[in-house]
């Protein structure tokens, strides 16, 4: 899951990423309204993060434009205390969640897990494919009842992959959503993760779920055709 914050304090933002960071999320930070903007409209993103008072473009406008170009990306709206009028516009701009300044840190994870549990339509929060579950709240992940230890990019790849069972996924595709921008496409790095992967998920199990797509990259579902 890839999540951009938008946010010009540098204290804050730096805070935010790191805390993301230790959720294994990819994170890119960005300190300017209309370079935030143009990020938002890249479409690569699972979530994002935006102050309103921003350098640039105001937060507002970062938002009706990502609006105007209907993507739908969650976002979530940082506010001052101060700035109750500034909230209700958030929201009716099409901000789907709003959070004020000062936050406790495990708020702002428990919001950006429910919004992008909102965005996957799942109810309970579980992904689950066949006997493998993967909780996201307590990022626990089990096959067949039995625990498996995760490294926190090894778990940031399943739960990309869990998130889109059954459907493609390429390597530029996992590069975006489970690295960071600077990422290198052409390195190895992610069939590496993903054998890693297929050595704790499906090693000595059956059905396999994790298959490569001669040509396009890898998918994960229960049947191996
Ligand atoms: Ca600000």
């Amino acid at each position: 899951m890839r999540i951009l914050i938008v946010e010009d304090e540098a204290k804050v933002g730096s805070f935010i990423r790191r805390a993301l960071e230790e959720e294994s999320y990819a994170v890119d930070l960005c300190a300017e309204g209309t370079q935030g903007l143009d990020l938002a409209l890249s479409g690569s993103y699972d979530l994002v993060i935006l102050d309103l008072m921003l350098p640039g473009l105001p937060g507002l406008e970062v938002l009706k434009g990502i609006r105007k170009e209907k993507i739908q990306t969650p976002v979530l709206v940082l506010t001052a205390r101060s700035q109750v009028d500034q909230r209700v516009k958030g929201l009716d701009a099409g901000a789907d969640d709003y959070l004020t300044k000062p936050f406790a840190i495990e708020e702002l994870l428990a919001r950006v897990r429910a919004l992008l549990r909102r965005g996957s339509g799942e109810a309970t929060g579980l992904l689950q494919v066949k006997d493998l579950i993967l909780n996201p709240a307590t990022r626990e992940v089990t096959r067949g009842g039995q625990r498996i230890e995760l490294t926190v990019k090894e778990y940031a790849l399943l739960e990309y992959m869990m998130r889109n069972a059954s459907r493609v996924l390429t390597r530029p595709m996992i590069a975006e959503h489970v690295w960071s921008l600077d990422f290198d496409t052409f390195t190895n790095v992610i069939d590496v993760y993903v054998n890693y992967l297929r050595n704790k998920i499906d090693r000595g199990r059956e059905p396999k779920l994790i298959h490569t797509v001669r040509g396009s990259g890898y998918v994960l579902r229960s049947e191996s055709e």
